[in-house]
Parts: C-alpha cells; sequence; structure tokens
C-alpha cells in the first residue's frame, strides 16, 4: 500500500459551511485520504466558499491564485471548489482558474470523492444540481461520520435552504428552498452521536422554528423534534441556530422549558429596531413584535442568556433609524452580538438599491457607537455572574496560553481558568468560580470535575 494521498479544506463562511466541510472532511478520510500537515500543501485542495461574508469572490480567487504555480509544477494536485460561491458561479470558477479540477454545488457535497477520481482520468469536472435530489435526506446521513473539531461536541443539520426573502440574503438562491431531514434519520444521527460520547450537539438550519412544515405541509415540528432530541441518552446540552424571529413561538419556548438538556441560550437575528429598514429588508416582523418575543423567552426561561445579529448601514439607513437600533438594542440588553456591515451580495434585492447605499464614513462611525452599547451591555451580563459558580463543558487549552484551560457554560459563555494539578481533558464536565468579566469572555477557577469526557475514539470513519 502506498503512502495516502493528503487533503486540505479551507472553510470561508457561515456555520452551515463549517458543518459541510466536517462532513466533507469525513467523505475524504473514508475514501482512503488523511490530513495534510498543518503548512504543507496537499495532494487534493478544497476550498468551500461562502457567498454571504464580504469580498467572497476576491479571497477565492486570490487563495486560488496562490496555488497556481504549485499546480502548474505539480499537475497531480488536485483542486476542488464547493459550496455557495460555486453553486452561484458554476463554470465561471473554471473560466477564472481554469488550474481547478471539480467545481460542486451546495447540494451535493458527497459527490466531489466521485468527482475527484472521474478528474484524474477525464479532466475538469463541474456538477452543480439545482436543487436537492429527492434523496437529499439520506444524503445528510455523512454527517456521521464527519470530521469534527471537537469530538464531543456536534452540529446536527435539520434543514436545508431558505424559503424567506430577505432583501441582503443570498442563501434562497444558492441553497435552495428549505428542506427538512426526517425526525427518524435526525434521532438516529443523534442517537450514534450520543453512543461515540458526544455529550452536546447544536441543531442547525436556515430558519429553524419552520422545521418539517415541509413534510408536513401544515404545523412545524421544531418544538417536538427539540423534545425527542432531549430523551437521548447522553445527550447534556442541546442548542439551536438560527430561530426566525417571524417564525419563533410560544411552543418553542415551551419546549426549551420543558426539555432539560436544552441550553438556557437563545440566538434571536434582530438585524434592525427600525420598522421601515426592518420591512425594507423583508424581516417579516417589527421591532415591537421582535421584543414581544424576547421579553416572553426572558419571563419563561430562568437566566436566558440572548443573542443576536445586527446589520449597520442597510441601504436607506438613515440617523434616526439607526438611533432606534441603539435604542432597541439597549432595551434588549444583549448577552452578545454578531454584527455586520451591509454590504451588497449580486442577485439580492438590497444589492439593486444602490441609489440608497450609505457612504462608508457614515457607516463605520455608526458601526462603532453600536459596538460600544453592545460591549457595554457583554460586560454588564458578564459582570452579573463574577461570584457564581458554574457548569464549564471543557474545550481544550486556551489558544493563547496552554496552562489555562476553555470551556462554555450552559448560557455558551467562554469561561478561561488555569490549569491545576486535577487532570482536566477536553470534553470533561467541570465547575467553576467565575472571577473576572470582560466583554467576550470570563475567568475563574476551577472548583470540581463532575466527569471524564465520555468519548473515547473518534467516530468510525468508514463507510459501509
Ligand atoms: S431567513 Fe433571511 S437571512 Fe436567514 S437565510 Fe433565510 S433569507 Fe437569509
Amino acid at each position: 500500500m502506498g503512502t495516502p494521498k493528503t487533503f486540505a479544506i479551507r472553510t470561508f463562511g457561515c456555520q452551515m459551511n463549517e458543518h459541510d466541510s466536517e462532513r466533507l472532511a469525513g467523505l475524504m478520510v473514508a475514501d482512503g485520504l488523511v490530513p495534510a500537515e498543518k503548512d504543507s500543501i496537499a495532494d487534493v485542495v478544497i476550498f468551500n466558499t461562502c457567498t454571504i461574508r464580504e469580498n467572497a469572490d476576491l479571497r477565492l480567487y486570490s487563495a486560488l491564485g496562490e496555488l497556481k504555480d504549485y499546480k502548474k509544477a505539480h499537475p497531480e494536485m488536485q483542486i476542488a471548489v464547493g459550496g455557495c460561491m460555486a453553486q452561484k458561479d458554476r463554470d465561471d470558477i473554471l473560466r477564472r482558474a481554469n488550474w481547478v479540477d471539480v467545481v460542486f454545488g451546495t447540494h451535493n457535497l458527497t459527490s466531489a470523492p466521485g468527482l475527484l477520481k472521474k478528474a484524474l482520468t477525464d479532466g475538469p469536472q463541474i456538477e452543480i444540481l439545482d436543487a436537492p435530489d429527492p434523496e437529499a435526506h439520506k444524503d445528510m446521513a455523512p454527517a456521521l461520520y464527519a470530521v469534527r473539531e471537537l469530538p464531543f461536541a456536534a452540529w446536527v443539520t435539520i434543514q436545508t435552504g431558505c424559503d424567506n426573502t430577505c432583501a441582503y440574503c443570498i442563501v434562497p438562491s444558492v441553497r435552495g428552498v428549505e428542506v427538512s431531514r426526517l425526525v427518524e434519520d435526525i434521532m438516529q444521527e443523534a442517537t450514534m452521536l450520543a453512543a461515540s460520547g458526544v455529550t452536546e450537539i447544536t441543531v442547525l438550519g436556515q430558519n429553524v422554528n419552520s422545521y418539517g412544515r415541509d413534510i408536513t405541509g401544515r404545523s412545524p415540528l421544531f418544538s417536538d423534534l427539540l423534545r425527542e432530541l432531549g430523551t437521548i441518552d447522553g445527550i447534556e446540552r442541546i442548542r439551536f441556530t438560527s430561530p426566525h424571529p417571524k417564525d419563533f413561538r410560544d411552543d418553542t419556548i415551551r419546549a426549551m422549558l420543558e426539555t432539560k438538556a436544552v441550553c438556557n441560550q437563545l440566538h434571536l437575528p434582530l438585524q434592525s429596531g427600525s420598522n421601515r429598514v426592518l420591512s425594507s429588508m423583508r424581516r417579516g416582523y417589527t421591532i415591537e413584535r421582535y421584543m414581544e418575543k424576547l421579553n416572553a423567552a426572558r419571563a419563561a426561561i430562568d437566566d436566558l442568556a440572548i443573542t443576536t445579529d445586527i446589520i449597520v448601514g442597510f441601504p436607506g439607513e438613515t440617523e434616526a433609524e439607526f438611533e432606534e437600533t441603539l435604542a432597541a438594542v439597549a432595551e434588549a440588553h444583549f448577552d452578545a452580538a454578531y454584527t455586520f456591515i451591509f454590504s451588497a451580495r449580486e442577485g439580492t434585492r438590497a444589492a439593486e438599491m444602490q441609489s440608497e447605499f450609505i457612504e462608508d464614513e457614515i457607516v463605520a462611525e455608526r458601526f462603532d457607537r453600536l459596538k460600544e452599547v453592545l460591549n457595554r451591555s457583554a460586560l454588564e451580563k458578564h459582570q452579573a455572574r463574577v461570584g457564581n459558580t458554574e457548569e464549564v463543558l471543557v474545550e481544550g487549552p486556551s489558544r493563547r496560553n496552554d496552562q489555562v484551560l476553555s470551556g462554555r457554560t450552559r448560557q455558551g459563555k467562554l469561561v478561561h481558568f488555569p490549569v491545576t494539578n486535577e487532570p482536566v481533558r477536553a470534553g470533561s464536565l467541570v465547575t467553576v468560580k467565575l472571577l473576572k468579566a470582560a466583554p467576550y469572555h470570563l475567568k475563574g477557577e476551577l472548583v470540581s470535575v463532575l466527569r471524564a469526557p465520555k468519548h473515547k475514539v473518534r467516530i468510525p470513519l468508514h463507510v459501509s
């Protein structure tokens, strides 16, 4: 047997893409390849691309450009491009970078290994499906042999695509309409993950609250699904992202409350505090409705952490409208927020609103003001926890100091604490006394080890 080929995956974009990359890695390993050493050039390089983030195409083509000479000198090396940009640009990618071997779309990630093999004999391969094939539910099963960053925590995709039409978003056109996986398939996957020692799952979908609508043709099944997942032995923590505020309902709040494993954390994307901007964004809710839902969740669920997404500088946003966002953010008192500067995505309605684009300096100044309010609120939230002893799932040594361990509380808060004589490995559940607060993390000291990691070996990587 010769030396196995190596592979590397470069991921641009959101959690859905990161999860797809884990699945791709699982497929590569199942095909006999091994991950390349850091800083080496792999035999197979896959770019999993995104169209959501700014300058996505610049980033992709400059990364491809960096490999051009190497590929010329080593023609046996293979380059593949998948994900949302591939779905959108299709054969343009080969026109602009003819040293690419394979282009595959968002609906046929599992074709990648076969296409790479075919390209070795038949030359460049492009395969883009316009919609998920009817076997899509089964297609998502390779998550079972995904190569995950944390062996004790896993994403579980419950749905792909999106039926909404948010004016700034390219997702519906590159990921297609909502397709829900069957409850049985999701349960089977989560049960197998638990059996392999996974203790935390994050349920993933573009609009989790409408999960199942395409299966039943009527009410969504999300709250039922949460309850079902909560019955799996070994799954101690369940998170989900993202619910859409317009579809976030009392039954989900009740399911969160009644399902012990569901964490007291909610990500509820606000995007803007102005009703006119929300309407122009086509978000389908008003700030009043949003606050009602947020307050209902807070009133029902004890010690609930709420995070959000906000876009600054949507076309036409006036100073007064931006101030409405500041006021909403102050009122909501978020635990944390992902903030984005509006940037037009070709093919979206917002990209056609050029006459209303806002000057960069104005947007940058608004962005800084928003960050200030958000950081203040995040710090206050963290300060209020100082003195508590909280349960932390350990992720491993901190990035900056291997004498410090990092982990997350049930609220999803990042906690750092110094290594002690007590052996604590990644995946352990511990309690930590919180001593110091900063806007993005807390610091503390180890109190006790509740349990050792449950995972022993990685999930089997073979495909039968
Ligand atoms: S809900 Fe809106 S922002 Fe989210 S994926 Fe769908 S269209 Fe995009």
